[in-house]
């Protein structure tokens, strides 16, 4: 077998390897925007950006920031759905020489003061909406600066009209005692001018992107990736789409910048090849097709559940899907019947690719217009080497073999902040460990069996038991508690919770679901109960977790 048996199967369009620049991220834009300053950046609910404009506002957000005090390497915060200000705070921050913390807008308080605490935020940028929740944490975390933005600065319909929430920033500024500053996001961007910044940047040392992502200890780590991983990574992307045009697609954006998915193949990905990014602030179907019509979208990476919602919602025939063209997978496992109806109703190629916030996150993927092999995630990007190894032994199995997968390649992060023991047990020789068991056939197409870690993805979301647990073991009533994802026809699988109660205690699922709700976002939250009277542990007392599914498996079988 060759060495890299894959690269037999590039298109001749697709480098096996590149010399990647080695400039700071924001080059993009600024790249961009010297060469199509007329050209639309965002679309957001109708309200159009041109980069010339999009560049302005990040210079004027970086000199803010300089002025807040924000210096190189200080890490900001940003806690926004898809909307402008996200695209502005983001590259504004890398300008000014700042790191990015992309936060989940879906955070808990106490989610949320983890992963400032731990990144060390001087700087928070959020909407009015969630600043409630926002102060809450400031002063425990020792963020100093909150600035804050409102959606209605960006609508294009009178604001007054359409969005009867009224900014409340002026009445929560007053509440605010804490000795750090609030500011608002549209004054600061009036205020200074879009001069450059000159922050020197070395692409290959300083970080760009601290992002979060669950531990199997419980809590979430944040992965450092370098300016130079964030470009490879988005210069990969768009390597392997090479039938994309500069200055033409226009991408359908529901998958959220603040998933490191979301910000390659959409944010980084869009500004270098200088398309439009049609922002949608979540994913509600109706909307998104009504926005399909309206935009032509080209492009729409999304997570398996967006497409599967589209192929079963009863107006989707009536729509006219015929612009959108590439259509990438990623996040969790495609359903082989999601592909072929996707594909019948759209005329787009939908294709299969994988990747982990560790990498940047891609890693693999089937190529649009060439060799696809279905229920594979596909083969190794450009530049990107991949092995199988014995999950015990270390060494690499033959292909066919079951072992865990491991990548080396110019996106790998740098490793874990302040988590130097971590980042030793997952990084190896420049060989990133996924944790996650896979295959290799003949061919070099990969495919994902099982994970090592007990990660649940449900909805594209990644939800790590051990949180779960821990919460729900805080409850008074709760004597054990065990998490584990069990399958589900939507969202891929779903978070149950296997409980053992205290003696005489009657908490119920309502109880522990409202106690859960309270210290978890949505989406991590138990959505089925299972009461027990013990649980099974193995010789030295771990609960089984995988026998617990087995026994599911077992009654799925039986119904
Ligand atoms: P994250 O770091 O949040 O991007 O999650 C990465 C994890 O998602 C991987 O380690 C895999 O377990 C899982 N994953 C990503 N893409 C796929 C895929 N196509 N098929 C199966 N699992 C996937």
């Amino acid at each position: 077998m060759p060495d890299k048996p894959w690269l037999q199967h590039y298109p001749d369009e697709v480098p096996p390897t590149y010399d990647y620049p080695k400039h700071p991220l924001s080059h993009f834009l600024t790249e961009t925007a010297a060469a199509y300053p007329n050209r639309i950046a965002l679309d957001f609910l109708g309200k159009r950006l041109t980069y010339r404009s999009l560049h302005e506002s990040a210079l004027r957000f970086a000199q803010a920031a300089a002025h807040l005090g924000i210096r190189k390497g200080d890490r900001v915060a940003i806690m926004l759905p898809n909307c402008p200000q996200t695209a502005i705070a983001y590259f504004g921050t890398l300008l000014a020489g700042g790191i990015v913390v992309m936060t989940n807008p879906m955070y808990t308080p106490r989610e949320l003061e983890h992963q400032l605490k731990d990144a060390g935020a001087k700087a928070i940028v959020t909407l009015d909406l969630l600043y409630e929740r926002v102060t809450k944490v400031v002063l425990p975390a020792g963020v100093r600066q909150v600035i804050v933005t409102s959606i209605k600065d960006y609508l294009p319909f009178p604001k007054n009209l359409l969005y009867p929430l009224k900014a409340k920033l002026d009445g929560l500024k007053r509440d605010v005692n804490y000795g750090g500053g609030v500011y608002s996001f549209a004054k600061l961007l009036k205020r200074f001018p879009p001069s450059p910044t000159a922050v020197t940047i070395d692409a290959e040392e300083d970080l760009a992107l601290i992002q979060y992502t669950g531990g199997t200890t419980g809590l979430a780590k944040g992965v450092m990736l370098t300016h130079y991983n964030l470009v490879t990574n988005a210069i990969q992307s768009r390597l392997w789409s090479y039938r994309s045009e500069q200055g033409k697609e226009v991408y359908l954006s529901p998958l959220p910048f603040f998933h490191v998915f979301g910000l390659t193949v959409l944010l980084n990905q869009a500004v270098y090849l200088a398309g439009t990014l049609v922002l949608l602030p979540r994913f509600e179907i109706q909307p998104l097709l009504e926005t399909i019509r309206r935009t032509r979208p080209t492009v729409f990476p999304g997570a398996p559940t967006m497409y599967i919602s589209m192929i079963h919602h009863p107006d989707a025939p009536r729509y006219d899907l015929s612009s959108l063209e590439v259509c990438i997978s990623g996040a969790a496992p495609l359903p082989l019947e999601v592909q072929e109806r996707f594909e019948a109703m759209t005329g787009a190629r939908l294709i299969e690719g994988y990747g982990l916030t560790e990498a940047s996150p891609v890693t693999h993927a089937n190529n649009i217009w060439a060799k696809r092999k279905i229920g594979s995630i596909g083969i190794p990007f450009p530049d990107t080497e991949a092995k199988i190894v014995h999950p015990d032994t270390g060494e690499e199995v033959p292909a066919g073999e079951i072992g865990e997968l491991i990548v080396r390649g110019p996106q790998v992060m740098r490793g874990y902040w302040n988590r130097p023991e971590e980042t030793a047990f997952t990084l190896k020789d420049g060989w990133l460990y996924t944790g996650d068991m896979a295959k290799m056939d003949v061919d070099g197409f990969f495919y994902i069996l099982d994970r090592r870690k007990d990660l649940i993805i449900a909805g594209g979301f990644n939800i790590y038991p051990r949180e779960v647990e821990e919460v729900l073991f805080e409850h008074p009533d709760v004597e054990e508690a065990v998490v584990a994802g069990v399958k589900d026809p939507y969202r891929g699988e779903t978070v149950k919770a296997y409980i053992v109660l205290k003696k005489d205690s009657e908490a119920d699922s309502e109880v522990l679901g409202a106690w859960c709700r309270e210290r978890l976002a949505a989406y991590k939250v138990p959505r089925i109960y299972e009461f027990r009277n013990s649980l099974p542990k193995s010789l030295v007392g771990k609960v089984l977790r995988r026998k617990l599914l087995e026994e599911e498996e077992e009654r799925a079988r039986e119904d």
